[in-house]
């Protein structure tokens, strides 16, 4: 029998936990660091370290006790990437500092001639009166550690410039606000082969800015499917990507137009859990483990609706069933915003 690969979790959240699940099936062993003692993950992986990100000597003993590093979240501290054999890192150290900040972020899609909203670095006062007049409607958004629409503050041209908006020179852009008819998401993955797999696409639905439910698969207009497949290709090509990277897709008009990457496992893949005869996190993890990734196949339509603060209380006991996948995080606190589970409803594929 062949030896496990042993695969480091940066991150112990809702999807380290799903990516734990998925690899006890393939003989992969998962070891979750993070400095949360709650965390949902660890209840799923074989071994765990509670530690702060920043601690050098168990950030270092973690990097040597396992094969692979990679993780479910992308703003892991710089000092922490530092301590880590980069060798061991998937997905690499390129895809994280490309995405981690989305100026950076926007720069890499104008080099790829891909589409994205127009915007402007917010450096001073004029850039902010040069969005307003220019742009009309537009959203100021953090340049790191933005998540769930947290960081965004809509403006338009009665806004005048205060504290807050002055705080955040050389930290923010200006984006133009985008009359979008959905949202939908790619989610690829590359393996080491240079294999590339595309799920089905999905079309997204927010409330209050958190992604509320996705629908799979989105029926696309055939160009507009492949563009955005070769959208997302480029971008895996272009990082050197290994493992799942998801692509968030406005489609406004007859044209689609990037808002934001993800070099991970990403929300609106959840339903490929029933979904697909692959998941996004067995695929994921055999990915960075060195194995060959087969191309997914769709087995049901489904309605994924995640469960947001109170609402994971009427779940609680619930089991999944006929009707409904139900999927539990286990987070001790519930909060307001907090994504506490989530439901997966299938159906047959109906014939196109
Ligand atoms: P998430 O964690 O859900 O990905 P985020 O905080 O990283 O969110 P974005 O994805 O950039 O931020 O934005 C969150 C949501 O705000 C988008 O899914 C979309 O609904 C809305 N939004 C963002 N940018 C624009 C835009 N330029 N025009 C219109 N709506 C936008
Ligand atoms: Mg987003």
């Amino acid at each position: 029998m062949n030896k496990s690969i042993s695969v480091g979790i940066l991150g112990g959240g809702q999807l380290g936990m799903m990516l734990c699940q998925a690899s006890s099936n393939i003989n992969i062993k998962t070891h979750i660091y993070c400095p949360d003692r709650d965390s949902p993950a660890q209840l799923y992986s074989d071994y765990f370290t509670c530690m702060d990100y920043l601690n050098e000597n168990e950030i270092i003993k973690f990097s040597n006790s396992v094969d692979i590093i990679t993780y479910e979240f992308e703003n892991i501290p710089k000092e922490t990437l530092e301590l880590i054999d980069s060798k061991k890192l998937r997905p690499g150290i390129k895809s994280l500092e490309q995405t981690q900040d989305r100026l950076t972020e926007r720069r890499l899609l104008q080099k790829l001639d891909i589409p994205c909203a127009q915007y402007i670095e917010l450096k001073n006062e004029e850039d902010f009166k040069y969005s307003i007049s220019n742009f009309g409607e537009s959203i100021i958004k953090t340049r790191r550690f933005g998540y769930d629409g947290k960081g965004q503050t809509s403006i338009n041209k009665n806004t005048n410039i205060d504290n807050d908006i002055s705080l955040l020179f050389n930290e923010a852009i200006i984006e133009k606000k985008i009359p979008f008819e959905f949202e939908f998401s790619q989610v690829s993955c590359r393996d080491t082969y240079g294999n590339i797999s595309h799920f089905p696409l999905t079309r997204n639905v927010h409330e209050n800015h958190i992604l509320k439910h996705s629908y799979a698969p989105l029926k696309l207009d055939n160009d507009l499917e492949k563009y955005s497949k070769e959208i997302t290709k480029k971008i895996l090509i272009e990082l050197g990507h290994i493992g799942v990277l998801t692509v968030e897709f406005f489609k406004a008009g007859e044209d689609i137009i990037v808002n934001e990457i993800a070099p991970r496992v990403h929300n609106s893949g959840h339903w490929t859990i029933e979904g697909c005869s692959e998941s996004q996190f067995k695929i994921h993890m055999q990915a960075v483990s060195g194995i060959k990734i087969k191309q997914p196949n769709l087995l049901y339509e489904c309605h994924m609706e995640n469960l947001i603060g109170s609402e994971i209380n009427s779940w609680i006991n619930k089991q999944s069933d006929n009707e409904v996948n139900v999927h539990l995080y286990h987070k001790k606190e519930v909060k307001k915003g907090r994504k506490m589970g989530h439901l997966t409803y299938t159906k047959d594929v109906e014939d196109s």
